[in-house]
């Protein structure tokens, strides 16, 4: 095939992801949402003791709305033009094969985590927090929706450690293919989201991958502000000591279970008492 009629088949792709981006993003959410309406789901949630209403649901996919379209979308949209200016090819590279996608989409986890891990630890720098980061942690115990709910110049930075891996692998090998980014893309959201879905279950991933993160790693950093800084996996956190409150506060955790176990008691003990920003349910302000 000529590398014109190639270029033409798989151009379209790119026009695709307006519709395609929401698809994914409130796709995986909404599964999320309706388990936060499920009160047998409770014993898995990481801070048991708070919920999302549906008022801070609604409002935070309005946010989550607007910065698809003003700040991500022209980001993700500009990846294939500004390779092309670049003379890189993403989409007139040979189609690839399973196992090329597998190692280049997990050199681009590795590359996020690093970017992220350093990038979201100078957002917590005073003014960079005030001006910036605040917003993100306006939700002290996350859920799915909120996983790109932040200021629209937070979007922009940590967005770059997604898109920077992609395009230094182009520009470093010239063979990566468009394809693969879609998939990392998508991997990508399915990871953020899950990270603040505000559930550990015994079979979510960091129980049998015990380097990565996920939610029960995440939801630390919201509840507490600091420490446990990467996206996907757990060694930068460990290696520069800042997941320390978050095992001392686990085994906590783990400790209370236990007792509860032994007393005959099912988790959690208490009905929950906060909404999502931490402040009294509405139910318990009027008893
Ligand atoms: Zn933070
Ligand atoms: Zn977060």
């Amino acid at each position: 095939m000529s590398r014109h009629s190639q270029h033409t088949r798989t151009r379209p792709l790119a026009p695709m992801l307006t519709p395609h981006t929401q698809l994914v993003y409130f796709g995986r959410a909404i599964p999320w949402v309706i388990i936060d309406s499920m009160p047998s789901m409770r014993k898995y949630k990481i801070q048991d003791d708070r919920v999302a209403t549906p008022k801070q649901q609604w409002d935070c996919t309005k946010s989550v709305l607007l910065s698809h379209f003003t700040v991500e979308l022209p980001q993700i949209w500009s990846f294939h033009p500004i390779c092309e200016y670049f003379g890189l090819a993403t989409h007139s590279v040979p189609f690839p094969s399973i196992l090329t996608m597998a190692w280049q989409i997990g050199l681009f986890f590795v590359f996020e985590d690093t970017f992220h891990y350093w990038a979201h630890r100078a957002l917590h720098w005073g003014p960079l927090y005030k001006h910036i980061h605040k917003k993100h942690h306006e939700f002290s115990a996350p859920f799915g929706l909120a996983a790109e709910y932040a200021h629209p110049l937070e979007v922009f930075i940590l967005g770059s450690g997604t898109i920077g891996g992609p395009f230094l692998l182009c520009a470093l090998t010239k063979n990566l293919h468009i394809l693969t980014v879609y998939v990392w893309i998508v991997m990508r959201l399915f990871q953020a989201i899950d990270a603040h879905s505000g559930y550990d279950f015994p079979i979510s991933m960091h129980n049998w991958m015990p380097f990565w993160a996920g939610a029960d790693h995440h939801d630390h950093h919201h509840m507490a502000f600091v420490g446990c800084y990467s996206t996907s996996f757990r060694w930068w956190d460990h290696l520069m000591g800042t997941d320390l409150s978050y095992k001392r506060y686990r085994a906590r955790q783990a400790e209370q279970k236990k007792e509860a176990a032994a007393k005959g008691l099912s988790w959690p003990t208490k009905p929950p008492t906060k909404n999502a920003k931490g402040a009294l349910l509405e139910s318990k302000k009027a008893q």
